[in-house]
């Protein structure tokens, strides 16, 4: 089977971890501030590491303060991850249709469902291309908002020459195994406001107060900490900040093969009727996480099952959010966000990952041409 993504893993990397396992500390070491100092290196922007992107979410929903009634706008098509944990604080979430051409939340939608209770605009980099941020950017000034950038998918892309994670507000990532880089599980949170990064550091430390300036009991001795709101155990540990380490080193070559795969899959399919690739906007140079490809919605499921015992794997994303059991007990429904819900009736994503041989590119070029050559002839 030829996975729909996978890690890349090499020698260095094992190397690195093997010496993390023979130093003083398997958690809360030398290795996070490592770690977290080369990926600020490489988005240009304070950052923390965590132990998932979905820590990551939540920490810096917690960072900006999302509390009990506020709202957050947010595309459906997603990982339910960037909607769950705004809703374990309390937020009330609103969806905003995307543009189907692209999968990327609307400009004009977002613009619509802004409310006085709205608090933050989540922006979701599907499949690695980053949202409009400088359009966002304003919207979000003349409101009074924040912006917070799910970009699980999209470490390593550029945005007018900016990386990701040094753009709005708060960005998150995701470090699981099919992701850009990989820790097995892990993530971060990237900002420039030194609030919201403290405050999400603290609520990934379970909370614990360990600046004697900020003590309510100020004569305790100095193995006092104290707890003034909850938090979670969110840790990253130096085991995997040391694979971290030398995943991101390899970032730039990771994502020139992901760029090509990505280039030989739209051309192939440029001219090909069936099926429609995905817009990519000039201001952006992804690091693709993804290729969907779009088809004709009566077709999609015989195709994924086609290509699935041609030995692809291949995967659909997104179910659109909204209409997930616990969304719709909430009052969503059908037809709320109708190119959210027609994106994933067409989609499906074809393998991409830097393992991947030329070969095992063009049985997946050959296999969609093949379906449809047998079923629409
Ligand atoms: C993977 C992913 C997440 C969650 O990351 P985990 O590390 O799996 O917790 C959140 N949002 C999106 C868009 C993702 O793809």
């Amino acid at each position: 089977m030829i996975p729909y993504g996978r890690q890349d893993i090499g020698e260095e990397d094992i190397q690195s971890v093997a010496e993390a396992l023979r130093g003083d500390f398997l958690t809360t070491g030398s290795k996070v501030e490592e770690f977290e100092e080369l990926l600020r290196t490489f988005i240009g922007n304070d950052c923390i590491v965590v132990n998932s992107g979905t820590a990551a979410l939540h920490s810096a929903y917690y960072g900006i303060d999302i509390k009990p009634g506020d709202e957050i706008i947010t595309p459906p098509n997603t990982f339910i991850a960037t909607q769950a944990t705004a809703t374990m604080l309390g937020a009330r979430i609103v969806f905003a249709d995307i543009d189907i051409q692209t999968g990327l939340i609307s400009r004009h939608e977002v613009a619509e469902k802004i409310t006085e209770r709205t608090k933050a605009i989540v922006l979701v980099d599907y499949a690695g291309q980053p949202c409009d941020i400088d359009f966002f950017t304003s919207l979000a000034k003349n409101h009074g908002l924040f912006i917070v950038q799910d970009a699980a998918h999209s470490l390593g892309s550029t945005y007018k020459n900016r990386q990701v994670g040094s753009l709005v507000d708060v960005t998150t990532f995701s470090f699981y195994p099919t992701k850009n880089i990989t820790t097995g599980e892990g993530g971060a949170i990237a900002s420039k406001n030194k609030t919201i990064l403290s405050r999400a550091k603290l609520f990934a430390r379970q909370g614990l107060v360990r600046d004697p300036n900020l003590f309510l009991y100020k004569n305790e001795g100095n193995w006092h900490q104290e707890v003034h709101d909850f938090g979670l155990n969110y840790r990253l540990p130096d085991i995997l900040c040391a694979l971290g380490i030398s995943q991101l080193k390899k970032i730039q070559v990771f994502k020139e093969i992901r760029k090509s795969i990505f280039e030989k899959y739209k051309k192939a399919f440029e001219k090909f009727d069936y099926v429609r690739t995905i817009s990519v906007e000039e201001y952006s140079d992804p690091m693709w996480h993804l290729f969907p490809i779009f088809v004709d919605r009566k077709v999609r499921g015989d195709l994924f099952r086609y290509l699935q015992s041609a030995g692809i794997g291949v995967r659909v994303n997104y179910f659109p959010s909204h209409l997930h059991p616990v969304f719709r007990k909430q009052g969503f429904e059908v037809g709320d966000c109708k190119n959210a819900e027609a994106f994933y009736e067409t989609e499906i994503s074809l393998p991409i990952h830097t393992r991947m041989k030329s070969s095992e590119i063009e049985h997946v070029i050959q296999s969609v041409k093949l379906f449809f050559g047998e079923t629409c002839t």
